[in-house]
């Protein structure tokens, strides 16, 4: 059913018609109209109406639609873009002369012939073009092939020949542009040489308008059946599509209608310009549609306010606009951390689909950047919500799973072409990416292994060169154990593809060889069919592998002769997800995830436009600035004559492209941004929702998500009011009914009864105890416990010194401060510690401590103190208690008393008060006398502890326990040890809260404390 103006469009008959339309005022609707209306009247065959879009996906829609209105089809393609009529039009010609259809020139097929054509440069094989300093270095550059190929391109859009380029360099001086045109001269000789019948994609309007300029029987041909040109969308005209469109319409006999929005033009930076589309034909009659069919309430007024700050191009009216009868909302949200606006979009989505009963596909969330993109795809997923994957997809390169084989590719090559080592962080990228499948602690294990192997040898070289030798030769691999599994799983995977390179393969076998290396489909497989979390990324991880396959395949069908390295360079210059035939799995129930491009003749019920920060909405940043093809069109074109003018355009160009964002939505917006520290919110922001005061943050809800509800529901049974409490109650036996995780109280830990409550040690049977463990136990029985079940977490550096500290003193005796220095020195990598600052000042510290055993050794030999033995093992049962350990240091001293001394590297130590109480003291005495160390002899002379590391005075401190014999009270270790032995052997164990909490590792599990309070 349309509306009043849309229906005066459809009646409307004349040589030239334009229509202008706001988002929402059904502009692709007539377009379709016109066409159907013509040819259900009987005025024009289907196939003498041609409807015309920007982008294949609009053709596509068109084409649907259209279709579906007529319900027959037609001899040609009822709708189709611009591009793909100046491919018909060429195919036509060629065919008719009997010449081979023509092609077009593919992306990767123009790089590598700009890449040859700069390398022979290069090499002198031909004269080098003049360019200026400032590329020079440049030039070798991917990066640089691409803007090269953009500026080529666009002449070729503009019609500009070598000798135009080179004009227009030399007169507005820019010598890159004169450089360029003989780049574009020489490209120009060998496409037509190398690639007979293949075009570029810039150059098809063109060559196509130039063909029916000059064959008046081709164009006769071409016009004798058309009666109607429809183009939707006019606002993304190009000035060859519009040329294009001029030749075919001149001379009468075709009506044209034109249709679109100057305020929606999203094509901008690849050459359109909205202008066109309001300028040309000038005496042509304008229509408006003046009534919005999806945008209305605030929605509306919103999309008003950001047109209001687009440049004006051919008037304002079609601005103004009847809402649309249903009520729109628009909300503006300020999040505190990219995370956090993530979280936030998220619950929205939740809250709409299982609140409001609003369908996923109705649901759509818009972002400017990648980088965005990523996390909130993560995030989305996360927490439950289907998201359209097919709309927003990475980078083939980007992709988690393929990144590693891409990685591994390039060093084959590298390895084939003569280098003899890795590039370290590469290894490290790989061996800790699903190949090598090493996490952080894995991979520092390696690491020392390979050091500790590397100083048996007598060698010295640093952790991350030996990681880059084991990945490329597997020798030292062989003399380790199961740390050195992610490295053998990279080799694998390496190997094959140098085998592969070698054996002289295309990419596709290199490829498969090392995806059959990696060993990864099974398990994959598996964890994709068992579905949940895990399967669904195993699931996306195979997609992106397919899509790695299915590049290949592609690359190669184009360029034969390509190799496997211009493979890669192509995959890794791939900044957008290229399009695939790999089908994959319908995007059916899931929100679109899009780029405001992306979302260009689409509408949805809730859109969220998130991301909209300072710097990336607008991104005000001048395009193309290295060889500045932006600057050539904005020249040729006449838009944007000098930098501010420039400037002025982009900031247009954007504000367009938001404006066609915020009006996607039908019944919601909502506009998300993030302030912090390193971001702001874009003034986009307050033009959507203005706001007298500062915008307050909005806080992030609970989840709505079930583990969110169960927590939620488990807090309330402690609230206050009975009503709560007994709703809270009845909710989660239901969804305990429901097999819901954590709503059972069968299923929370508190509540369980205790599953075995036999002692430790039953009886009278002996009970180990360690003197090290016997004051940890003194202070908390808990921790003791659990840590000796296997509660302790990885070992820390700082430990790791104190390690090789006790070890040297006991490798080296009793030796100068310069002596144990230099065996720091080298036996330093060995903890595989990243060199740098941080590695610097931990050896300074060891030095440090090193030194002061050294005045410790000298102050005891004049006490009459010398070193009987050193890392003693001893054992000996003293009642019930079996006391077993090691000890650092055995002394013997006047009247042959022998001393203990334990070696402390740590940053604390105990008072005067405590050490005179020190349970591990006292039971070393208690071995002494109980005969442990009888061949040095079995009276105590007391036992010590050594600070050596920052809890020492300025030189050394040495915190000694008097003989037990002369203490006050004689048995106080005897009856310690007894006491300690029996509780160690007990049935329970209690949490002492104390200062030891600060650090205790298995807080997790302590019920004192707010971590493990669920136990
Ligand atoms: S947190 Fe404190 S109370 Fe709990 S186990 Fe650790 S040391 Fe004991």
């Amino acid at each position: 059913m349309l509306d009043a103006s849309q229906r005066a469009v459809v009646e409307h008959r004349g040589p030239v018609l334009r229509v202008l339309g706001a988002p929402g005022t059904g502009l692709s609707t007539v377009a379709v109209e016109v066409v159907a209306q013509r040819v259900e009247r009987g005025e024009a065959t289907a196939d003498g109406c041609l409807l015309l879009a920007p982008t294949r996906l609009a053709a596509a829609r068109l084409r649907d639609a259209v279709t579906a209105r007529l319900g027959g089809t037609t001899t040609t393609p009822l709708a189709r873009t611009h591009q793909s009529l100046g491919f018909g039009i060429l195919r036509e010609a060629a065919a008719l002369v009997g010449d081979p259809a023509p092609r077009l020139l593919s992306g990767p097929e123009q790089d590598v012939i700009l890449g040859e054509l700069l390398a022979g440069h290069a090499a002198g094989e031909s004269s080098a073009p003049p360019w200026p300093e400032s590329v020079q270095l440049a030039l070798p550059t991917r990066t640089f092939r691409g803007e090269l190929r953009d500026l080529l391109m666009r002449c070729v859009e503009l019609g500009l020949d070598p000798d135009d380029l080179a004009e227009l360099g030399r007169e507005h001086d820019r010598p890159e542009w004169v450089a360029a045109a003989h780049v574009l001269l020489e490209y120009d000789e060998v496409t037509a040489l190398s690639a007979p019948g293949a075009f570029d994609p810039a150059w098809i309007l063109g060559a196509a308008a130039d063909h029916l300029e000059d064959d008046p029987e081709a164009l006769d041909r071409w016009r004798a059946g058309l009666r109607l040109v429809v183009v939707d969308d006019a606002q993304e005209l190009t000035p060859a599509a519009l040329r294009l469109l001029q030749v075919l319409v001149a001379g009468g006999g075709v009506e044209l209608v034109l249709l679109g929005d100057p305020d929606a033009a999203t094509q901008t930076f690849r050459g359109a310009d909205p202008r066109l589309f309001v300028t040309t034909w000038p005496d042509a009659p304008t229509r408006l549609l003046s009534t919005s069919h999806r945008c209305g309430g605030e929605v509306l007024s919103a999309a008003t306010r950001v047109a209001a700050h687009v440049g004006v191009v051919g008037g304002a009216l079609h601005r103004q606009v009847t809402p649309a009868p249903q009520d729109g909302d628009v909300e503006a949200h300020l999040l505190r951390t990219a995370a956090q606006e993530a979280t936030y979009v998220a619950g929205r989505l939740r809250e709409a689909h299982l609140l409001h009963g609003v369908p996923w596909s109705r649901m759509a969330v818009v972002v400017r950047g990648g980088g965005r993109t990523a996390t909130l795809r993560r995030v989305l997923r996360g927490a439950g919500v289907p998201v359209d994957t097919a709309t927003a997809d990475l980078p083939v390169r980007d992709e988690a799973a393929v990144r590693p084989f891409l990685t591994l590719l390039r060093c084959a090559l590298d390895v084939v072409s003569g280098a003899e080592q890795l590039d370290p962080a590469d290894v490290v990228d790989v061996l800790t990416s699903p190949v090598g499948g090493a996490d952080a602690v894995q991979l520092r294990r390696l690491r020392r292994s390979l050091r500790r192997l590397e100083l048996d040898d007598g060698g010295g070289r640093p952790s991350d060169v030996l990681l880059a030798e084991a990945v490329l030769t597997p020798f030292p691999l062989g003399r380790l154990g199961p740390e050195a599994t992610p490295a053998r799983r990279a080799h694998r995977v390496l190997a094959a593809a140098v085998d592969a390179l070698r054996d002289g393969e295309g990419v596709e076998v290199v490829l498969w060889r090392m995806w059959s290396a990696s060993g990864l489909a099974a398990p994959w497989r598996d964890t994709a069919l068992d579905g949940g979390r895990n399967g669904g990324r195993a699931d996306r991880d195979l997609d992106a592998v397919l899509g790695l396959f299915d590049a290949a395949a592609r690359f190669v069908d184009r360029l034969p002769g390509a190799s496997p390295a211009d493979f890669l360079d192509h995959v890794l210059g791939q900044d957008v997800a290229g399009d695939t035939l790999v089908a994959r799995a319908p995007a059916g129930e899931s929100v679109a995830l899009v780029t405001p491009a992306a979302s260009a003749g689409l509408e949805w019920d809730l859109v969220v436009v998130a991301g909209v920060q300072e710097g990336v909405w607008p991104d005000l940043r001048l395009r193309g600035s290295l060889l500045g093809s932006t600057d050539l069109v904005d020249l040729v074109t006449g838009r944007g004559a000098d930098a501010r003018a420039a400037r002025a355009q982009v900031r247009h160009d954007e504000t367009r492209l938001f404006h066609v964002a915020v009006t996607r939505a039908r019944h919601r917006l909502v506009v998300t941004a993030v302030r912090c520290e390193d971001a702001q919110p874009s003034p986009f922001l307050d033009v959507v929702d203005p706001l007298a005061q500062p915008r307050p943050f909005t806080d992030v809800a609970r989840p709505l998500t079930l583990p969110g509800l169960v927590a939620e529901l488990r807090r309330s049974l402690v609230d206050a009011s009975p009503a709560v409490r007994a709703d809270a109650v009845q909710t989660l036996a239901r969804l305990a009914r429901e097999q819901v995780r954590g709503a059972d109280p069968a299923q929370w830990w508190a509540l369980r009864d205790t599953t075995d409550d036999r002692p430790r040690r039953a009886g009278d049977l002996p009970v180990r105890v360690s003197p090290s463990t016997i004051d940890h136990f003194g202070r908390c029985g808990l921790q003791w416990v659990l840590r000796a079940s296997g509660g302790d977490g990885p070992s820390m550096g700082a430990q790791d010194i104190g390690t090789l500290v006790h070890e040297i003193a006991h490798d080296l005796g009793d030796t100068d401060a310069a002596a144990y220095a230099a065996e720091l020195e080298r036996r330093w990598g060995r903890l595989g510690l990243p060199p740098g600052w941080l590695s610097r000042r931990d050896l300074a510290r060891a030095t440090a401590m090193t030194e002061r055993l050294a005045t410790y050794h000298r102050e005891a030999s004049v006490e009459g103190w010398r070193r009987a033995d050193a890392e003693v093992r001893m054992k000996v049962a003293l009642g019930r208690a079996v006391v077993s350990g090691t000890v650092d240091r055995v002394e013997v001293g006047p009247g042959g008393t022998v001393r203990i001394i334990d070696l402390k590297t740590g940053s604390s130590k105990p008072t005067k008060d405590e050490v005179r109480r020190n349970g591990q003291l006292g039971a070393y005495q208690l071995a002494i006398e109980g005969g442990a160390f009888t061949e040095h002899g079995g009276h105590s002379g007391g036992a010590a502890l050594l600070q050596l590391g920052r809890a020492a005075n300025r030189t050394t401190t040495l915190q000694a326990q008097v003989p037990l014999a002369l203490d006050d009270e004689p048995r106080w270790a005897h009856d310690l040890l007894a006491v300690t032995a029996d509780a160690m052997a007990a049935t329970s164990f209690t949490a002492t809260p104390g200062s030891q909490c600060g650090t205790c590792q298995v807080k997790d599990s302590c019920p004192a404390q707010p971590e493990g309070r669920q136990l």
